[in-house]
């Protein structure tokens, strides 16, 4: 018999959500991580993630987003910890920009709470933004802030509690699946189970180079400013969270300020990364970035560009059509697999865990996850 129920390999947003969940039912859990808890190495970090229900990815992801708010409250009351904030979210943009357009039909299709203000409104409400004369916004109250780290430690906090194993600065160095189970080796170990849940993060186009998926990581950079106008008025009591789209497409979001060592307020480009891998990403931030960063701020949010505090670079894990990868490994009935998250995974992570201890356990989900299949044609979005 082996030793443990289930595996799960790599304790960052959504393996430490999985472990969580499978601890919780029962299962005899052992979980590697390859850094420590709530490391700052992967995509889970840096103080803050935008979380929203009117979702202008697809609306398909709506019904994911309302069971994943039951769950962050749920885990805000078994944790103890300060896991979300709802200040409130803008989407910004052209009436037709995907930011809005798109958010604007996952909120209508699903009947979600939303307001449409139009730019001379926009500019009343908010008065920190500066729109141009084409720029409305969808404003949702529900929308807010999750916190990575302390989202993370939460999990693995409960999953312990719960009796998971858990193994830190224990890479895996490699997994294998029969139909009688698993067995995962690292360089101090080797391991068997029932099951393996496999969550890499940006490790993924290594640990599951069979599934087929072409998946991309990508540098992203984290910026904190000072703002130049009072803080009072970037305070989460006063400030949403915003994504603005430009007419050319491109997206800046940012959060209100936090205090402590996240302080200031963040501020990011959504996508437009530099491919990297986690061996070869450039963790430094140049001076040309944060001048290129500053200076798009200032156009929107012109009181929120004070002085520059500091900067934290990231990965992404991109599929071509920037959907999640969730799903029993096609060719490995006993190996679910969670990858490719493509920048906007965490606000999923509770119900995430969830979905794959429900497929590490019983082989089904009653969530819809089919936009999630390994083997959908990838034919970019
Ligand atoms: C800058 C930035 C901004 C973002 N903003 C948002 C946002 O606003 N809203 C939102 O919803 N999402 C956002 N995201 C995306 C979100 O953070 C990610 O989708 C999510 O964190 C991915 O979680 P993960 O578990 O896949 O990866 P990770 O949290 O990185 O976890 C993977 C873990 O696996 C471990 N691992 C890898 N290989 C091995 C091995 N061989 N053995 C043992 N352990 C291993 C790694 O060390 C890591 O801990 C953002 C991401 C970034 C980078």
């Amino acid at each position: 018999m082996p030793a443990y129920d289930v595996i799960v390999l790599g304790l960052g947003g959504m393996g430490s959500s999985a472990a969580y969940h499978l601890a919780a039912r029962g299962q005899r859990v052992l979980g590697l991580e390859r850094f420590g808890p709530a490391h700052d190495q992967g995509s889970s970090h840096g103080g803050s993630r935008i979380t929203r229900q009117s979702y202008f990815e697809d609306p398909a992801y709506v019904p994911l987003l309302l069971r994943a708010y039951d769950l962050w409250d749920r885990l805000a009351v078994d944790s103890g910890a300060d896991v979300m904030t709802l200040c409130g979210g803008l989407m910004i943009g052209p009436a037709d920009s995907r930011t809005v357009a798109g958010s604007r039909r996952s909120a209508e299709r699903w009947g979600l709470p939303h307001e449409m203000l139009d730019a001379a409104e926009l500019r009343r409400r908010f008065p920190t933004t500066d729109p141009g004369p084409d720029d409305v916004a969808l404003f949702e109250a529900k929308a807010g802030l999750v916190r990575p780290e302390v989202t993370v430690a939460a999990h693995l906090d409960l999953a312990a509690r719960a009796g998971a194993e858990l193994r830190f600065g224990e890479p895996a160095t490699r997994w294998e699946a029969s139909a009688a189970g698993v067995r995962v080796t690292t360089d101090t170990g080797s391991y068997t189970a029932g099951h393996l849940v496999v969550a890499p993060g940006a490790w993924a186009p290594r640990m599951l180079a069979g599934l087929g998926v072409p998946l991309v990581v990508e540098r992203q950079v984290q910026y904190w400013f000072a703002p130049r106008a009072p803080i009072a008025d970037f305070a989460p009591d006063r400030h949403p969270i915003w994504i603005w789209e430009d007419a050319d497409g491109t997206q800046i979001y940012g959060f209100p300020a936090l205090d402590g060592p996240d302080g200031g307020v963040k501020v990011a480009f959504f996508r437009r990364g530099v491919v990297c891998t986690p061996e070869t990403i450039d963790r430094d931030v140049h001076p040309a970035e944060i001048d290129a960063v500053g200076a798009h701020l200032g156009r929107v949010l012109p009181g929120a560009s004070g002085r520059f505090l500091r900067a934290r670079t990231c990965m992404y894990t991109n599929t071509p059509d920037e959907h999640f990868v969730i799903a029993a490994h096609p060719e490995h009935p006993t190996v679910t697999v969670a990858c490719g998250f493509s920048g906007h995974g965490f606000k999923f992570v509770p119900v995430v865990g969830e979905i794959l201890a429900d497929l590490a356990t019983t082989g089904r989900t009653v969530h819809p996850i089919a936009l999630f299949a390994p083997d959908r044609t990838f034919g970019g979005r």
